[in-house]
């Protein structure tokens, strides 16, 4: 039986957790349960799954979780402190991290010093920090398996094989609602547009993300710390069924991919079984029904934040920090229609430009640097043309 601490259980990924835990009662048990600000659903899960404890990082929330469960005996905390503080409790074997966004890393960084075993589908973490959390969990011994469904077919294909043997890794990618669009039709799309995605149902920030192809770019820095390659050996290509889910090229020329439905149910239950596999009742992979599988070049021109992505990683340092915090927050502005959607590119850049570089940050250095570059794209932000 495995101890599972959830961080973010209500989101996409977490739910999806929690429909895998339920389907499997004799091999997972759910310890913590976490979630920003959504107590109705923190409360209706915690109901069901009956953990030790639960947080709700938003304090105003606390009194109205604490109430609803006061009659069983589940601890309830707030704040993010706490979320620190649960991961490391000796009754938890593997803190699933599927909070979105920069607010992850203090949390999985107190998993990987606590000795927790890692299901890590909060990529940003490892945008922000990779080289740093990658370290810490090789000096601790902890092993970090990926979430993120392309992540999970490259640690598939590598089952069995040796790194040493790879000689790049092609990420897939669907090109998201507008593969195939020019500047000037982008210029006009709007959030509810952007949040159309055509084979996978996710989170706001990750849809978005998706449809800027930044997504793609933060899982290329993703794959370079979770597989420790180097920039010239992480390729994307785009394949609209997403049915391949990525690939990895070997030195002797051989491919192997990983296959399925798009289904996040999959690699979250992989990432929870490994190295065992678990029957499942997912919908199978009919070649009848897909019969063709197409591949493309991105359009890194037009989608300028794949550009941004593959810039900062190959800068290194706190450049890709600094780029994932200006992304945050121009996704969250495009969200709620105060930037345009080719204007985030220009504000991701120009952020860039303004945050002092840092060759070697240290977990401080990033807090300061995502602070520094939150204030700097807010100051680009007012003079948006959607700003008012
Ligand atoms: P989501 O927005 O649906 O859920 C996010 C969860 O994190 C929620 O439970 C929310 O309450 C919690 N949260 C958000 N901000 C928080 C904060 N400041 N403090 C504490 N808790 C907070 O997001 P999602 O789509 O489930 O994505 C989660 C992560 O998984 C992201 O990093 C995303 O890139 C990654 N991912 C998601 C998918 C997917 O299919 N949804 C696929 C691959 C990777
Ligand atoms: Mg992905």
């Amino acid at each position: 039986m495995k101890r599972i601490a959830i961080l973010g259980s209500t989101g996409s990924i977490g739910t999806q957790a929690l429909e895998v835990i339920a389907a499997n009662p004799d091999k997972f048990e759910v310890e913590v349960l976490t979630a920003n600000s959504n107590a109705t659903l923190l409360i209706e899960q915690a109901k069901k799954f009956k953990p030790n404890a639960v947080v709700i990082a938003d304090e105003k929330k606390h009194q109205d979780v604490k109430t609803a469960l006061s009659s069983l005996p589940i601890k309830v905390f707030t704040g993010n402190a706490s979320l620190n503080e649960v991961v490391q409790w000796s009754t938890v074997d593997i803190v699933l991290g599927a909070l979105v966004g920069y607010a992850g890393l203090h949390s999985i960084v107190a998993a990987i010093d606590a000795g927790k075993r890692i299901a890590l589908a909060n990529k940003e973490t490892l945008v922000v920090a990779g080289e740093l959390v990658m370290q810490k969990a090789k000096q601790k011994g902890v092993p970090v398996i990926p979430v993120d469904s392309e992540h999970s077919a490259i640690f598939q294909c590598l089952e069995g094989e040796g790194t040493k043997y790879i000689e790049k890794v092609i990420l897939t990618a669907s090109g998201g609602p507008f593969l195939g669009k020019k500047p000037n039709y982008l210029v006009n799309v709007k959030a509810s547009h952007a949040l159309q995605h055509p084979n996978w149902v996710m989170g706001a920030k990750i849809t978005i993300d998706s449809a800027t192809l930044m997504n793609k770019g933060l899982e290329m820095i993703e794959a370079k710390w979770l597989f420790d390659l180097k920039n010239d050996q992480i390729d994307v290509v785009i394949h609209p069924q997403s049915i391949i889910h990525s690939m990895v090229e070997f030195i002797d020329g051989s491919v192997k991919s990983q296959m399925g439905i798009p289904d996040m149910k999959l690699p979250i239950q992989y990432a929870l079984s490994y190295p065992e596999r678990i029957k499942s009742n997912f919908k199978r992979l009919d070649f009848k029904e897909h019969s063709k599988l197409t591949f493309e070049m991105p359009d890194y021109k037009t989608f300028r934040n794949l550009q941004l992505a593959k810039d900062a990683m190959e800068k290194g340092g706190n450049h890709p920090c600094i780029m994932n915090a200006a992304n945050e927050v121009v996704v969250a502005s495009f969200l709620s229609n105060r930037v345009g959607f080719m204007e985030m590119s220009d504000m991701i850049e120009k952020t860039m430009a303004a945050v002092s570089y840092i060759q070697h940050p240290t977990l401080e250095d990033y807090v300061q640097t995502d602070k520094e570059a939150r204030i700097k794209v807010a100051e680009f932000l007012k003079h948006s043309q959607l700003s008012s």
